[in-house]
């Protein structure tokens, strides 16, 4: 799984990492991929990992329309199995064990795993017994058997669908049962022209976890206009931004979450590959950020897509973006303080950070 793993040469920032944005079901093995299908009688058009990454992955800008018929090649192997989800859960924690990352916040939508109590059944799956509270909880084990097994911490953030607001309120009822069992969050993701004024189900998931102290990331401002990233903070009340990048076009917005020291989770090979931004890393707004000092961190959002790993997206701005090793160190922190954890958990993954960076005595960032 060499795509996979990173160990085998030095890494660009060889230190403990934290991963704040990146998609369950963007982030599965073309092997587990290839195998569940045998092991289910699924066909494939394909049956070798090279001919399943030509047919999964984008090498080149793509358009919204490309990229989201990527998962259409995939999703119907693993969704609706249990042994899949769990161990492409399990999986997810080894891959990120083996890129050096300590704590990884891991996002998915559970409707689009389940094939049972979900209107319409996604994939053109016959219908099953598995329904998006059971995902949650297959998704659970198999990354808490992972943080055991591969000694790093997971968390995972459950995703709203936008183009399916009917789904939210179920969303972020699961976001409350399972608080205790590793659910840190709640997302919005998907095609961001659907704005929350016309899906009001979106809104009240996001009033509800406010309520009840769940916390509210917004994919927003990826491929969107500020004013996406606009509603994301004012409406929703986003603590993070998922990507964020045209927030730059929106002078006064722009200024306003940097005041507020807003994260933004930048993922810059992917933003190259769906067209979020000119290809040209040079002119990436991940260059303005880091120059005005914002809050963000580096993130791969769908690897197996972009036939990435979270060290190429590290290497790309070291390459580009003229990043320094002190530089992944203070987006690391800032990643730290950013990240969904229990204050005490924040604290301890900070230290762990501050001792690996040979930080320890200067803790006042
Ligand atoms: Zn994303």
């Amino acid at each position: 799984m060499a795509e996979h793993c990173t160990n085998d040469r030095q890494q660009t920032f060889n230190k403990p990492k934290v991963e704040l944005h990146v998609h369950l079901d963007g982030a599965i093995r073309l092997e587990t991929i290839l195998d569940v299908a045998k092991q289910r009688g699924i066909s494939l058009p394909v049956d070798t990992v090279q001919a399943l990454k030509a047919l999964c992955t984008v090498s080149r800008p793509a358009t919204l329309t490309e990229f989201l018929g990527k998962f259409d090649e995939y999703m119907h192997v693993i969704a609706g199995d249990r042994k899949a989800i769990k161990r492409i859960a399990h999986e997810f924690v080894e891959t990120k064990a083996k890129e050096g990352v300590a704590y990884v916040e891991v996002r998915y939508s559970p409707h689009l795993l389940a094939n049972s109590g979900v209107e319409p059944i996604p994939w053109k799956q016959t219908e099953g017994d598995i329904t998006p509270d059971e995902v949650v909880r297959l998704v659970n084990e198999g990354l808490s058997k992972g943080e055991k097994d591969f000694k790093i911490k997971a968390r995972s953030i459950l995703c709203c669908m936008r183009h399916m607001p009917s789904w939210s309120m179920d969303v972020v009822e699961l976001c409350k049962k399972y608080r205790n069992d590793g659910v840190v969050a709640i997302d919005l993701a998907g095609d961001e022209s659907l704005n929350c004024e016309a899906y009001p189900g979106h809104q009240r998931a996001y009033e509800e976890a406010v309520k009840c102290g769940i916390h509210r990331t917004v994919h927003a401002g990826e491929v969107g206009p500020p004013s996406v990233v606009k509603e994301a903070v004012d409406v929703l009340k986003a603590e993070r931004i998922g990507h964020g990048y045209h927030t730059v076009e929106d002078q006064t917005l722009y200024r306003r979450l940097l005041d507020d020291n807003m994260h933004f989770e930048v993922c810059p090979i992917s933003s190259k590959l769906t067209g979020a931004c000119d290809p040209d890393f040079t002119k990436h707004p991940l260059v303005r950020f880091k120059k005005d000092k914002a809050k963000y961190s580096l993130n791969t959002d769908d690897p197996l897509i972009f036939d990435s790993t979270l060290d190429k997206d590290y290497e790309t701005v070291k390459k580009y973006m003229g990043f320094t090793e002190d530089d992944f160190k203070t987006m690391n922190i800032n990643a730290a303080h950013a990240s969904f954890l229990p204050e005490k958990e924040k604290k301890d993954l900070l230290n762990l950070l501050y001792e690996a960076y040979n930080m320890v005595e200067s803790t006042g960032l």
